[in-house]
């Protein structure tokens, strides 16, 4: 093994001493040859895609161990960001090389599609692939190339096997459709793909490492979008013809196209304008002005001249990304066309979300964000923040204009949150806790009646109220009836008799996509057992008990409730929590944010919605449910 690997070393040494020094990638790339596309048969030119030059001369600085880049789709992205690296350090330097993709089975076909088409329109770099097995005419790959010049080609996936990726080494790894790179999968126990991607360099110190991600922005938390913090942040800049200043127009800066009254006139009126001086920009000054552009890292400026000033960002890694403004593979006009067809779609349908999403995605390069909160998942440090002690437990604000309670029975528990609506538009919980439910002790029914009595009792005697003598009894009371209804509704029904339209106590019950319920769905319209139709809930006649019952948007309140922690603080809308000890919360905060919506758009499949549950949630549905109540109320954070 010593012997094979060191006639390779020399091997090596020797072809590098023919060639001369060894190239950069700048000077290597002049040999390819475009194998697909308008351009096949022709040979490489950064004049068709200038950015392209930007992105290779700061490969070849030797200052990034690490490049990711981000572009529109066909723009060239994969050849720059995925086959040239791969090739340049196989069949150039001659050096071994991890290829990561999404999936193992996808090897074959990349070698075929991508890489291998490429090798073949140079016939220097086509002498080099192998006489027999894989890699050869006919040889199927598997996972290995072992080029002539003794340059390897290793493939790996995100989510084979660990043993798969593990005691490969190599100094340079590349990586294609990264956001699939992001998230550990089920059946691995080790860290995220990239991690032991990454893992194959650990044999070479840090300087000598090199590692290309190449990918198309998803959301927020996947590669390559994550990997922008701690990096270089680079922006592409170029000169406006008109006041002169460095600019990078985004998606908002291409107008225009908005009035156009059909297809064909969008793309005539469309322009960009310079968002420094406000001046229209044609398509000839843009391939002009983007012809010439220059790169400014993280806190850096560029002066009226060209030049680039300030320090360098302390970072080895380099964030290469580019937009619609800087691709010349797409007219100004055939972006206008398409931004104008997206834009005629129904407003209200996911239709037109999964038309901007793509725009987005595909032709700007930027994540595509919801315009609500639930994006970001609520933490439990947030909700501990919301105590404040302007109100001890039990103590109401002198602004409280409904009062509700929600609460979730379990075998043993009964969670309940109470929550106050306030004429300023913002929420205060004054008290949450526990009822126990003695069934270890009292067949269920009478430990259910024990516990509900309890809760009874905490309504009708009430809270105090800042500037008030007299205590306020709780306006509404919603029982969830996901567990035992039955001994619910009779323990109800014993205590105040059959609940009617605005009794006291409500029995709810939540719909929606956790806990394999079934989803909600609002009732078009009033009659066949349905006598209230609110927003997100409605009120049936349970023709069981002969009594009242609500059925609320379980996903729908508990974004609202979850919001409301996001919501800065005085702000409408926004949630206080009376004044305990931060570890009281603790576990109050753990429920709330043990369950999560999470809105994530899969190109090629459109958006999933799921529901992600980590643990225990009763105070959440407890909260949730004194969330709709205050709704059904008609307490609303917009009307202060
Ligand atoms: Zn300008």
């Amino acid at each position: 093994m010593v012997s094979d690997s060191l006639v390779f070393e020399l091997k090596r040494c020797l072809q590098r001493a023919r060639l001369n020094p060894v190239r950069g990638m700048e000077a290597w790339i002049q040999d390819y040859v475009i194998a697909d596309g308008p351009n096949l048969g022709l040979p490489f030119q950064f004049e068709t895609q200038p950015i392209t030059k930007l992105l290779i001369q700061e490969i070849d600085s030797r200052r990034w161990n690490e490049v990711f880049i981000t572009g529109p789709s066909q723009s060239g992205k994969t050849l720059i960001g995925f086959v040239a690296p791969a090739l340049y350090h196989t069949l150039e330097l001659g050096e071994t090389y991890v290829l990561g993709i999404p999936d193992m089975r996808m090897a074959n076909n990349k070698w075929q599609m991508d890489l291998l088409p490429a090798i073949k329109a140079n016939f220097r770099w086509e002498r080099l692939l192998p006489l027999a097995g894989p890699g050869s005419q006919g040889g199927i790959v598997r996972d290995t190339i072992t080029f002539r010049n003794g340059g390897v080609l290793k493939f790996m996936s995100a989510n084979g096997s660990d043993q798969a990726r593990a005691g490969f080494t190599s100094r340079v790894v590349g990586i294609t459709e990264a956001a699939r790179f992001s998230r550990v999968s089920d059946t691995s126990r080790e860290a995220d793909p990239l991690r032991q991607m990454r893992a194959r360099q650990a044999a070479y110190d840090e300087p000598q490492r090199m590692l290309y991600v190449e990918g198309t922005v998803t959301v927020d938390e996947d590669l390559p979008w994550s990997a922008k913090a701690d990096s270089s942040d680079s922006k592409i800049m170029s000169q406006c013809p008109h006041c002169g200043e460095w600019i990078a127009p985004e998606r908002e800066n291409l107008l225009g196209w908005n009035d156009a009254v059909n297809v064909f006139e969008a793309g005539l009126l469309a322009r960009w304008f310079c968002y420094l001086c406000g001046e229209a920009i044609n398509e000839e000054e843009r391939r002009e002005s983007v012809k010439n552009s220059v790169l400014a890292h993280v806190g850096q400026t560029v002066s009226k001249r060209g030049e680039v000033l300030g320090p360098m960002p302390q970072t080895n890694r380099l964030f290469f990304r580019y937009s619609g403004w800087h691709n010349l593979f797409v007219t100004t006009a055939t972006l206008a066309k398409e931004e104008w067809r997206a834009d005629q779609i129904d407003k209200e349908t996911s239709d037109y979300e999964n038309a901007q999403k793509e725009l987005t995605q595909f032709k700007w390069a930027i994540p595509y964000k919801s315009n609500n909160l639930e994006s970001q998942p609520l933490e439990k440090k947030d909700v501990i923040r919301r105590r404040t002690e302007a109100y001890p437990k039990g103590l109401l604000p002198a602004k409280t204009t409904h009062l509700a309670l929600g609460c979730d029975v379990g075998k043993y528990a009964l969670h309940y949150f109470v929550l106050a609506g306030l004429s300023n538009g913002m929420l205060h919980c004054p008290s949450y806790g526990i009822i126990d439910v003695p069934s270890a002790f009292l067949d269920w029914e009478s430990a259910i009646s024990h516990a509900l009595n309890e809760l009874f009792d905490l309504c009708e005697i009430g809270f105090a109220m800042q500037g008030q003598t007299e205590p306020r009894q709780v306006d509404q009371a919603w029982i969830d009836t996901g567990y035992e209804p039955d001994a619910l509704f009779k323990a109800v029904i014993a205590h105040g008799g059959r609940p009617r339209r605005n009794s006291r106590y409500q029995l709810a019950l939540g719909r929606g996509s956790g806990q394999m319920q079934r989803m909600y769905q609002a009732p078009p319209k009033r009659g066949g057992g349905i006598v209230e139709i609110g927003h997100h809930w409605h009120v049936v006649r349970n023709k069981r008990w002969k009594a009242f019952q609500v059925f609320a948007d379980s996903d729908h309140w508990k974004d609202r409730l979850q919001d409301s922690f996001k919501q800065p603080k005085d702000q409408a809308g926004s949630i206080t929590l009376h004044y305990a000890p931060e570890r009281e919360f603790e576990r109050l905060g753990k429920h709330l944010t043990n369950e999560h919506r999470k809105v994530e758009f899969v190109p090629g499949q459109g958006e999933k919605v799921k529901f992600e549950k980590k643990g225990v949630n009763h105070w959440l549905d407890a909260a949730y449910n004194s969330r709709a109540c205050l709704d059904r109320l008609g307490w609303n954070p917009e009307a202060s």
